[in-house]
């Protein structure tokens, strides 16, 4: 007993390892499942313009990432996929 609580974070990375990570994560078995699962929500509409056929699995919001949930991320044609990336990185 009397044992502290250590730190579970990771030591900080630098942004390349963290963009291997992250493609490494787009071959995941996870990632496919879940971005199955957001293209049958979606059933296969863009949930952006809600017209064109949607195409890829996007990020509304990085925070959670390795373990979002789906209501962190959308269904999307190529090109509001490229719209909601700009106002990311903005
Ligand atoms: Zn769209």
């Amino acid at each position: 007993m009397g044992a502290e609580l250590r730190s579970v974070t990771r030591p900080r990375e630098n942004p390349e390892d963290r963009e291997a990570e992250y493609r490494r994560y787009l071959q995941s078995q996870r990632w496919r499942t879940l971005a199955k699962a957001v293209r049958l929500r979606a059933k296969g509409k863009c949930e952006i313009c809600r017209r064109a056929d949607g195409r890829e699995c996007a990020h509304l919001a990085y925070d959670r990432i390795f373990q979002e949930p789906l209501s962190d991320l959308l269904w999307l044609c190529r090109n509001c996929h490229g719209e909601l990336d700009d106002r990311n990185l903005q």
